[in-house]
């Protein structure tokens, strides 16, 4: 299969006539290529956008909210064929992006539709003076929206979809790695009524059609999620043309364990905040601190659960374990697990690769538990990005709370405990940009998300994206 680039509500074959090869992460063989689009194809699906922009920017909020919410309904009526889409691309099982995936996707649709007619300027009297103020909120122009291969439809349309709905154009690059549902989107675009060059997809790979958009001076605001180091790199390059970015990057969640919390649901979600996605979520909880009175236990029976999980071809409907991303990214986990042995971790369960009958060269791994003396290795430490969590014990808040604060990140972190006082005094000091309590990833649409330190700059969500994507402007009169 074929993709093509989605310019001024076209597909087409890229400028540059380069293509890169697409595979399936279940048995590793190609399945269709890709464009690498250039800077000229970036330039086209510039020019489209911004042809676009006048109209759009003075569209109707009700005109765009009522195209945002048929989007949604599209995205819902072929729910089935964009899941399957997103599990042979990524290697996700069906369950998760027929369940989540997909249909998280029309919600971003349907929330920034409602959200942008609940979008407010702000006015103010100023008392004394004969003036009254208020605060328009514009749209940028045209924009930048980067985005991963983990959830793809998902983290591309939780962008895509506050930035037209706040009236600006886009040029949006998914992952090369998972271009396929990005690609089907276009369709669903045209048919609920969005007018050519609102939305433009250009695809390929990060270092060429990345760069043309980033290093484009007039894409005025760029929206990436992705790596610790592409992130940094993009702040580098978008600096000296002032652009605004918002920057959503890497994490290495605690998972904080007390003695007092509610066993099972605690058990049940630390599996589930461990190896969802293959442990491929910026969220997942890959550090697990454990109150020493209870750490003999939740070993035990946090690995028994582990082994029960199926590793397995992301298409049966009974697979917990999909296949991991790529052959690249299988390879970089291993190596992380070596590290670990060679660290003096203890592999409790997993750490080797799964053969699925018929599917020999897929990208599948055991899930894995290492547990650690000490939470200053490297396992501890860095990324890993995979079905791998360590595991170690604590004795105390105080001690806790270092250990989880002592990484370069500051995404998320979950804590375990029915003690109120204490759920008060940690989440005031766990250095993140989440905490979820007695849960893990409850998300509610409108409030703020993103990280601290190495996990990024700026939040996302509600109306804190409908903020990055508008330019405030101030105008006082003096009557
Ligand atoms: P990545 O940084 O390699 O790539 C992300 C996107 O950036 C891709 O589309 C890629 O092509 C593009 N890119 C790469 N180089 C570029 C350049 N020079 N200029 C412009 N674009 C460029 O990340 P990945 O491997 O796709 O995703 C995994 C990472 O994403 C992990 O670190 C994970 O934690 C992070 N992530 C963060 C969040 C969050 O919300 N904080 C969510 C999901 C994933």
């Amino acid at each position: 299969m074929e993709i093509k680039n989605y310019i001024n509500g076209k597909y087409e074959n890229p400028i540059s006539n380069e293509w890169i090869d697409n595979y399936c992460p279940a048995n590793g063989e190609v399945y269709g290529q890709i464009p690498n689009s250039s800077k000229a194809d970036v330039e086209k699906a510039y020019c489209a956008a911004k042809s676009a922009f006048p109209s759009w920017s003075s569209t109707t909020l009700e005109e765009r909210s009522r195209i945002l919410i048929k989007i949604s309904e599209l995205l819902e009526a072929n729910l089935q064929q964009f899941a399957e889409a997103e599990s042979k691309d990524n290697g996700k099982p069906i369950s998760l992006s027929t369940q989540v995936d997909i249909p998280r996707s029309a919600s971003n649709f349907r929330f920034f539709g409602n959200a942008i007619t609940q979008f407010a300027s702000e006015s103010h009297e100023s008392i004394g003076q004969d003036a009254i103020n208020y605060t328009l909120r514009q749209p940028i122009g045209v924009v930048g929206c980067i985005s991963p291969w983990n959830l793809p439809l998902y983290l591309f349309t939780w962008k895509i979809a506050p930035a037209i709905a706040a009236g600006n154009c886009v040029v949006a690059k998914p992952s090369e790695v998972t271009p396929m549902t990005a690609y089907l989107l276009g369709n669903i675009c045209t048919e609920a009524g969005l007018p050519r060059g609102v939305l433009n997809i250009v695809h390929g790979l990060g270092n060429t059609t990345g760069q043309a958009i980033i290093e484009h001076p007039d894409i005025k605001a760029i929206s990436f999620t992705g790596g610790t180091q592409t992130g940094a790199h993009i702040a580098k390059v978008a600096a000296p043309m002032f652009k605004k970015l918002s920057l959503e990057l890497g994490g290495k969640n605690p998972n904080i364990i007390f003695a007092d919390c509610d066993y099972e649901d605690m058990l049940e979600t630390t599996v589930r905040s461990s190896f969802s996605n293959q442990g491929q979520i910026c969220l997942c909880g890959s550090r697990i601190f454990v109150e020493t009175s209870i750490y003999d236990k939740f070993k035990k029976d946090f690995v028994e659960k582990v082994k029960t999980l199926k590793v397995g071809h992301p298409s049966e409907a009974e697979t917990n374990i999909g296949a991991l991303v790529s052959k690249e990214h299988l390879k970089k986990v291993l190596n992380f697990i070596d590290i670990a042995k060679q660290e003096q971790g203890k592999i409790l369960c997993g750490g080797n690769k799964v053969t699925v009958e018929g599917y020999e060269n897929g990208y599948y791994l055991q899930p894995t538990v290492v547990e650690v003396s000490s939470d200053d290795c490297r396992i501890n430490q860095e990324e890993v990005f995979g079905p791998v969590v360590t595991i170690m014990p604590f004795n105390s808040e105080d001690e806790v709370l270092e250990m989880a604060n002592k990484v370069k990140y500051g995404l998320s972190a979950t804590l375990w405990t029915n003690n109120l006082k204490r759920t008060m005094r940690m989440s005031n000091q766990l250095q993140v940009g989440i905490v979820w309590v007695n849960t893990w990833m409850l998300r509610d649409l409108r409030t703020p998300f993103g990280g601290i330190k190495a996990s990024g700059v700026g939040r996302e969500g509600g109306f804190e994206a409908l903020r990055f994507f508008t330019e405030a402007k101030n105008v006082c009169i003096k009557y």
